[in-house]
């Protein structure tokens, strides 16, 4: 078996109301990761898809159960720690993109790198060399309100990848979009996926977004009701 990216164990998230009472927006979750899966979370709107990405991107922590990441079990770690196993290995992409406004196509890619060790000639070479990867040669000056939401997405996906992070969390990354631009992003990870080796969890309420990826993943009412190898993956990419 190729090498394990991310296990959780028995991983829970309960919140109490006001009222003082507890409600699970996540149970008894098990989930493995490797290396080079394309993982599909699926299910209805509410069902915990968006806590569970949460834990998987370190970007929360569950109330019971233990993650591990890596070589690291997560719940050892401090919140610094935590912050940066993220920064370091995940790249994040979501349903409404994030980019900020201010700084055009390539300066959003390029932020991601700020803090590291690289020149910003260096940077900005990446960063180009990304979004001519995922199709935005002809854009790289402009600002994100001069772009479509694929467009948009797009950028987003480049600024995931710049670090080469061991793990790509999208949650409902074409959620926002137009069947056609739709299809372009979904091939678009799946194209990193089945070239680039990229491995990738994805959050998606659609079961036709959900053949995207290798494997899926059926929530329900807080819980994981199946996880299967995909047979029938459909082909999203360019040209299919
Ligand atoms: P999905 O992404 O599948 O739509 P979520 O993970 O966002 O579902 O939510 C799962 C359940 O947990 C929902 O019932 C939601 O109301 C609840 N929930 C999510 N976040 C919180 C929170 N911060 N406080 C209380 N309940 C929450
Ligand atoms: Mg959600």
């Amino acid at each position: 078996m190729s090498n394990l990216i991310l296990e959780l164990k028995q991983v829970g998230k309960c919140y109490v109301a006001p009222s003082g009472e507890r409600a699970y927006a996540l149970r008894d979750v098990n989930l493995t990761v490797h290396e080079g899966e394309f993982v599909s979370i699926m299910g209805p709107s509410g069902s915990g898809k968006t806590t569970l990405a949460n834990i998987v991107g370190l970007l929360s922590e569950p109330t019971e159960g233990h993650v591990r990441f890596l070589d690291y079990q997560v719940q050892d770690l401090s919140d610094d720690g935590r912050t940066k196993l993220r920064r370091a290995h995940l790249g994040f992409v979501f349903q409404d993109y994030m980019l900020i406004e201010h700084l055009n196509v390539t300066e959003n890619v390029m932020l991601a790198l700020t803090l590291s060790r690289y020149s910003r000639r260096r940077i900005r070479e990446k960063a180009e060399e990304l979004l001519l990867r995922v199709g935005l040669e002809a854009h790289l000056r402009k600002f994100p309100k001069q772009l479509s939401g694929g467009q948009k997405q797009r950028v987003a996906i480049a600024r995931a990848l710049i670090k080469r992070p061991k793990l790509i969390l999208a949650d409902e990354p074409a959620g926002a979009l137009d069947p056609k631009s739709r299809r372009e992003v979904l091939g678009l990870l799946q194209e990193l996926n089945v070239e680039r080796k990229s491995t990738i969890v994805m959050v998606t309420h659609q079961s036709e977004d959900a053949l995207a990826g290798t494997r899926l993943v059926q929530m329900q009412n807080s819980k994981i009701v199946s996880d299967q190898p995909i047979t029938n993956r459909f082909n999203f990419r360019l040209g299919a």
